[in-house]
């Protein structure tokens, strides 16, 4: 997970309305507290009004405030408090070798605490960041891998065909989940954020190919090209994930979800991309991974637009470029996988400050096609830290999420079994009308927008085979139900 710097824009308020121009995102930062806690959330971040429906993963934050674990009646205030904004904590369960037990037993008991409050239990895993890093430090190697002098590899990598190293992990984790299963504490969800080997960067190649042993296990393609060893590589890493982590979470908590950071399933038909805008490999190993949430990277990075472009540009960019993300994920996703993005509409890593960011207006209008493509939830990696950026984005972050929820609950037979009508965009380069919508048998929630005009559009889309309806799309978007029989209603 990228931890490092993010910036802020202060875009609170309200959609701006049918027919008006998107407000400028010019406003200055507002003047925040520095540092965030619950009682900036509830100042903040607005109650959800209507009830989450059953298929919703709620909230979960990258960052979050302290809860008062120790205060039981304290706690309950909080955990309301952020429930009522469709927010629930994570559990951290350090998954380190050699971590101090009381550590894992504080775990437990914030867990069970979370559990008697009547809310699901979340658990994050930190640390384990190295599959292949013993419990000494040191990184599995085979004995003939010969030392590399070249100064351009970075990094200090392992032998990546040494497998037994993800029974090693696997076994780790089986022993910290049986202290939850022993304190029957109910695991709705458990989400890993594992970036580590094996992948094919940094060096990762020249070492693999200059190890006689790990070349006796390769396949000679794998060996020649870095293509063929980059493919086998995320195949590999999907494989390795899913020993590790996967199979121990999955028996340790048989209906639990499980999510990795960037997992998001590729296919010929419907190829899906990474958080830079790349292609991702396909992956056999994905058909059959224990990993049931797909959580592809929706990160308004000002490094992902050219730092001349204006204001303007910049968010016809960022919508096209994060939207993308998951217009192909959901098709590849099996009948008990769902989709919660990682979200955040300023990412600054590595620093662009001449970037235009992402505008707040345009952030949410994004936010609503990911729902409208498939999105089950948002993991907000909503952080400010100091002393580079105002925390007011830790807010900001929080109260778009909270709008856009409110405004799709309230339809919440779609969010249920809605299928994804529209999985077509404009080019980045481009300006256009873009719709999305959720179908069910007689009805159909549908979104228009005018990207990049200034002007309203109308758009004909077809919701029903041989339903045709015109609708209007302005340059800041308006949802609309249409009936099986044509018929169109304005959604406020
Ligand atoms: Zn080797």
């Amino acid at each position: 997970m990228l931890r490092l710097g993010i910036a802020v824009l202060s875009m609170l308020g309200s959609q701006p309305a049918f027919g008006v121009e998107p407000p400028s995102p010019a406003e200055p930062p507002a003047a925040w507290e520095q540092g965030y806690d619950i009682s900036g959330i509830i100042a903040n971040v607005p109650e959800l009004k209507h009830p989450r429906p059953d298929s919703w993963q709620p909230t979960l934050c990258w960052e979050e405030p302290a809860y008062s674990y120790a205060d039981p009646a304290k706690l309950k205030i909080e955990l309301d408090a952020l429930w009522r904004r469709g927010i629930v904590p994570r559990i951290g369960l350090p998954a380190d070798f050699g971590v101090d037990p009381k550590q894992i037993d504080q775990a437990v008991a914030q867990a069970k605490a979370v559990a008697d409050a009547g809310l699901p239990v979340n658990i994050q895993i930190w640390g384990a960041m190295d599959l292949y890093r013993l419990e000494d430090g040191k990184l599995l190697r085979h004995p003939d891998m010969p030392e590399l002098k070249n100064p351009t590899l970075v990094g200090d990598w392992p032998c990546v065909t040494i497998k037994d190293a993800w029974k090693r992990r696997a076994d780790h984790l089986r022993g910290l989940y049986k202290k939850f299963v022993d304190a029957k504490v109910p695991v709705a969800a458990v989400w890993f954020d594992y970036e580590g080997s094996p992948n094919p960067w940094g060096g990762q190649f020249e070492r693999t190919v200059a190890c006689p042993s790990c070349r006796k296990l390769l396949p000679a393609d794998v060996i020649n090209s870095f293509e063929a060893f980059k493919s086998y590589m995320y195949n590999m890493n999907m494989e390795a994930i899913d020993e590790a982590f996967g199979k121990p979470t999955r028996e340790a908590f048989p209906k639990a979800r499980i999510g990795q950071f960037g997992f998001s399933p590729a296919s010929q038909e419907y190829p899906t991309f990474d958080v830079n805008g790349v292609q991702l490999p396909y992956c056999p190993k994905q058909e059959t991974t224990d990993f049931t949430v797909s959580m592809p990277i929706i990160y308004g990075m000002p490094r992902l637009v050219d730092a001349n472009l204006s204001q303007a540009e910049a968010d016809r960019v960022y919508f096209v470029v994060l939207t993308r993300n998951v217009i192909n994920t959901h098709h590849n996703l099996r009948p008990d996988q769902r989709m919660v993005p990682f979200v955040a509409r300023w990412v600054d890593v590595p620093a662009t400050p001449h970037a235009p960011v992402m505008s707040g207006w345009m952030y949410r209008e994004c936010l609503r096609h990911v729902i409208l493509r498939g999105g089950k939830g948002f993991y907000c990696f909503c952080i400010a830290p100091p002393p580079s950026l105002p925390w007011g984005n830790y807010y900001d972050e929080l109260a778009h999420v909270g709008a856009v929820c409110n405004e799709f609950f309230a339809y919440p037979e779609f969010l249920e079994k809605g299928k994804v009508l529209n999985d077509s965009l404009p080019a980045p380069t481009e300006t256009g009308v873009v719709w999305s919508g959720l179908g069910l048998p007689d009805k159909a929630l549908i979104r228009t927008f005018a990207l990049g005009r200034d002007t309203a559009e109308v758009v004909q889309i077809m919701p029903f085979p041989g339903v045709t309806v015109r609708l209007l799309a302005p340059p800041s978007g308006q949802t609309f139900i249409v009936d099986r029989s044509g018929a169109i209603h304005t959604v406020d």
